[in-house]
């Protein structure tokens, strides 16, 4: 099935871009970033997450819908500058939208300070589809599965979205609202993802369970961080949970149990089973409802001993 027709702009500036989008209250003009999702999504009639799978699929999976009308205009953000790279300002990392997953995956920055998305990065798609895609579009994509979304929400990532009327910033962890839905506006672009830096004193992992070890989408992917204090106990942290709901689901009770006490086998083994209560997995051809909860245990348990040794190892014992 070949493209619908529709007009490419390419813009040098923010500003322009901004611009262009002014007017865009029906939201027939789209935004182009680099294209590994809405390029394939603009060519379906159908979209499968809708379609029947197997025996067990959620009531509400199983609806047929027609894709929205494909945009008459693309704007492609690819030319901005202003929109690329990483960089440390004062205590935050800021990374721009345009930045690809590729650069993500050889920043020795993103890697020493935000390892759960270095992880994340490192494993999604190819070589092909980390080259071209976008951590902002796959944030903007919203898939409940997206493998930068799941650790910018545990790493309490804050998202700039900028309009010709101004900027505004949200927490990652509030921006999803459903599959493929967000909190931004169709006059918004989003510009940067910004991390604190976590103290010395955390660290934090990321794990994607899949099929296949590349060109595969999780059947369960975690992220999670944790901060300890001088004697050893935690002081914060989250768990955020990917594949398990429609949204990114952050497992608050899990970590609600962890909060003040010394992480234990026994202790880290329970919050793992929180978590997976936490979780609100459906049925689908990638897995069943029963293997994802169990797995969302295994893994988180896995997540949480992981967190806790690289700490160990950053102090030094
Ligand atoms: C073969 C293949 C394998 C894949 N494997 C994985 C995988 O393993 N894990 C995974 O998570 N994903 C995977 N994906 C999905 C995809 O590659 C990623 O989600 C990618 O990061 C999307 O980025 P993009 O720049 O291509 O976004 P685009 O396709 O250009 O845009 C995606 C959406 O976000 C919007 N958007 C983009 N940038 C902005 C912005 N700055 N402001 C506002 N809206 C914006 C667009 O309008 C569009 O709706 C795969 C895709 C393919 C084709």
């Amino acid at each position: 099935m070949s493209l619908p027709k529709f007009d490419l702009l390419q813009p040098k500036t923010l500003q322009e871009a901004c611009d262009v989008l002014k007017d865009n209250r029906n939201g027939s003009i789209r935004i182009l970033a680099g294209g590994t999702d809405i390029l394939v999504d603009i060519r379906r009639k159908i979209i499968p997450e809708h379609l029947p799978r197997c025996k067990g699929c959620e009531p509400g999976s199983l609806t047929a819908q027609t894709a929205p009308p494909p945009p008459k205009l693309l704007v492609a953000l690819s030319r901005i500058p202003e929109l690329k790279g990483i960089r440390i300002v004062d205590d935050e990392i800021r990374i721009g939208a345009m930045t690809v997953i590729a650069e993500l995956c050889q920043s020795e920055i993103v890697k020493t300070h935000l390892t759960a998305l270095y992880e994340g990065a490192v494993s999604l798609g190819s070589p092909l589809v980390r080259n071209r895609g976008a951590i902002g579009g796959n944030i903007c994509n919203a898939r409940p599965a997206a493998d930068t979304l799941i650790p910018a929400v545990a790493l309490n990532a804050t998202l700039k979205l900028q309009s010709a009327q101004g900027a505004r910033d949200i927490p990652v962890s509030e921006f999803v609202t459903g599959p493929g839905k967000t909190k931004i506006q169709s006059d918004e672009i989003l510009t940067e993802i910004i991390f604190k830096i976590p103290n010395n004193r955390s660290a934090s992992a990321f794990y994607k369970l899949a099929n296949r070890k590349a060109l595969e989408i999780s059947i369960v992917n975690i992220a999670v961080i944790l901060t300890l204090d001088n004697e050893g106990a935690v002081t914060e942290g989250r768990i955020a949970m990917g594949a398990v709901g429609p949204t990114p689901i952050i497992a608050l009770e899990a970590m609600k149990s962890l909060i003040g006490k010394k992480p234990s086998d026994d202790l880290l083994s329970k919050a793992a089973r929180i978590a997976a209560s936490e979780a609100k997995p459906i049925s689908d051809h990638r897995g069943a409802m029963i293997y994802r909860r169990e797995m969302v245990e295994v893994l988180v348990h896995r997540m949480l001993n992981e967190t806790v040794n690289r700490i160990d190892l950053i102090k030094g014992c």
